[in-house]
């Protein structure tokens, strides 16, 4: 059986944040995928619509034999579980997990585009994954570390939480 290496991102900004991400992980182990590596927790400032409150974002790294579309099914029913409502595009959410890579594939489908289309501009995202996985590459074979190079850091917009653990 092939096993997969995808990474997820996880956010929330409604609620008791860091249950909500510990929730989520723990829906994803109990749907029968194997967690690998967990990043820390970051605060981030809300990019897009900038009315609604500070985020929690992690990353992490899981093995699964499943598809991507498979696994895009799975991360929707978490969600709806979670009790996600959002009537507002890019607005608050309880939980949002996105599938930010899988392996080195590329797919550009209507419902479905991996690597994560917004990921490179999210110091959100790529500050977490190279925490957990400081190697990684994107499927054209830029390394994640180079495009964080890119990025400008503010440390206004992203700070990682001290001792907050969601394994
Ligand atoms: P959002 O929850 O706002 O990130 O967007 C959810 C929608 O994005 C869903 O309808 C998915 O079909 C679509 N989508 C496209 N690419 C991805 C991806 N890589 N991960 C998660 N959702 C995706």
């Amino acid at each position: 059986m092939v096993e997969h290496t995808v990474f997820l991102g996880l956010g929330s900004n409604i609620g008791d944040r860091a249950g909500n991400l510990k929730k989520a992980v723990k829906a994803i182990k109990e749907h029968g995928l194997k967690v690998e590596r967990v990043s820390s927790v970051y605060e981030s400032k809300p990019v897009d619509y900038l009315d609604q409150p500070d985020f929690y974002n992690a990353v992490m790294e899981i093995k699964t034999s499943m598809g991507p579309h498979d696994l895009l099914e799975i991360i929707q029913t978490i969600e709806l579980d979670m009790g996600r409502k959002r009537p507002l595009l890019k607005g608050p959410r309880i939980i949002d997990i996105d599938i930010l890579m899988f392996d080195d594939l590329t797919v550009n489908e209507g419902d479905l585009t991996i690597p994560h289309p917004y990921m490179k501009d999210r110091m959100f995202v790529m500050l977490p994954i190279v925490e957990i996985r400081k190697n990684a590459r994107f499927p054209d074979g830029e390394s994640i570390r180079r495009v964080l190079s890119r990025l400008k850091f503010e440390t206004d917009n992203v700070r990682k939480i001290k001792d907050l653990d969601l394994r």
